[in-house]
């Protein structure tokens, strides 16, 4: 599905479902960051990427794809924002503009029997918003 700006923003804003409005850019967690040296953009950067609807800019950073979702980043913050969850956001869409990464009842026949329920069911909350 092909989105404007605005629409990204939003898809974005919707996945990660953390207050961006909160942030106050004190850089707790890009100095929590265990790949932080290895970003293009920091996760403080991501941040306020997202508030500012700069939806290409996060789209276009290697940032997700080295960030290890550890959540120090999530877990420091004073204003109870998470960068991580963006990561996240940013990774799903940028799968999902490739036409992958979704989940449906009918899929399930391919998961092996043996699977975790609980497996199950976070696979489901990630990757069916
Ligand atoms: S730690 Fe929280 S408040 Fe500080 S820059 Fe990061 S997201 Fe913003
Ligand atoms: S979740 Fe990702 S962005 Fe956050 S501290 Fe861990 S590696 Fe860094």
């Amino acid at each position: 599905m092909e989105f404007n700006n605005k629409e990204l923003t939003a898809e974005l804003l919707r996945l990660a479902d953390t207050d961006v409005k909160r942030c106050i850019q004190c850089g707790r967690c890009s100095g929590s960051c265990p790949m932080g040296d290895k970003m293009d953009l920091l996760p403080s950067r991501m941040v306020w990427e997202l508030l500012n609807g700069r939806s290409e800019e996060i789209l276009a950073a290697k940032s997700p794809w080295v960030c290890l979702s550890c959540m120090a980043c999530e877990q420091r913050c004073p204003k109870g924002v998470s960068p991580c969850a963006i990561m996240e956001a940013a990774r799903l869409v940028n799968i999902r503009q490739q036409g992958g990464n979704r989940l449906n009842a009918e899929t399930l026949e391919n998961y092996p029997a043996d699977m975790p329920q609980q497996a199950l069911v976070a696979a489901f909350r990630k990757y069916n918003k």
